[in-house]
């Protein structure tokens, strides 16, 4: 089974397969990835050259930093935008990377708080905790989150399917540590059962993005504006991703 499309778990790898995809597509191809030195330091950025008056600088909140710059900027040039703004730069890369360092730790107890939904709940209002050790509770936790990611999902996909006019061959919640969703050439889809702890809008953002993949293999963009065409808010959605995704784990 061939993996077409998916939405990464880590931002590093989301980049990585954007940009690969974006470099198979030829109309997207004027993309490049460049660095410079900055106060010892390396910052890496990728350009994206377009029809456009001026250069303009975005950081995502992965720590992604894309240059847009009109098709004839010289290198020199979009380095030196880059050198200008080098501070600014750095200092909201460091926020970035601190903000990922916020520990993960979980209580497995009676009291201990479960995201679900987007919310956070008491472990017992989840489930059954009477009798059960850390291991235990863990494991019945994790069932909990598949069976809701499999009801939640089986339930919000129908109106999405029959917007779309589209329908997938299989539907599965899996247990993946990269991605939220995938969709395969074979039209096979993937949900990971984490996004149960996810907000309903999310969930169906990725219900959305998968089933696009069905008519649109990568993400060019015609994809975008299919996804866009059902859920004009998509980015907020990947940005909820983008920061929370990594507390969104057992
Ligand atoms: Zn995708």
């Amino acid at each position: 089974m061939e993996i077409i499309a998916h939405i990464t778990w880590n931002l590093a790898e989301l980049f990585i397969f954007r940009f690969v995809t974006i470099g198979r597509e030829n109309r997207e191809a004027w993309m490049v990835r460049m660095k410079i030195e900055f106060e010892n330091k390396q910052i890496q950025f990728n350009v994206q050259y377009g029809i456009r008056k001026k250069i303009s600088i975005h950081i995502d909140v992965g720590g992604i930093i894309t240059v847009k710059a009109p098709n004839d900027t010289s290198n020199e040039a979009v380095k030196r935008a880059v050198e200008q703004h080098g501070k600014t730069i750095m200092d909201k890369l460091s926020f970035i990377e601190k903000a990922k360092q916020i520990p993960r730790t979980r209580d497995y107890k009676e009291h201990g708080k479960f995201l679900h939904l987007g919310r956070y709940y008491f472990l017992h209002e989840l489930i059954e905790t009477q009798d059960l050790n850390e291991e235990e509770l863990r494991s019945a936790l994790k069932k909990f989150y598949i069976s809701s990611c499999k009801k939640v999902v089986a339930e919000r996909i129908k109106k999405y399917q029959s917007q779309l006019k589209v329908k997938p061959k299989t539907i599965e919640v899996v247990d993946s540590r990269t991605k939220w969703g995938s969709c395969s050439s074979d039209k096979n889809l993937t949900f990971n059962y984490r996004l149960a702890m996810a907000p309903i809008e999310v969930i169906d953002y990725v219900i959305v993005h998968e089933l696009c993949h069905l008519t649109h293999m990568n993400h060019d963009r015609s994809f975008w504006r299919r996804v866009g065409s059902i859920m004009p808010d998509y980015k907020d959605k990947e940005e909820y991703l983008a920061r929370h995704g990594h507390s969104m784990t057992l």
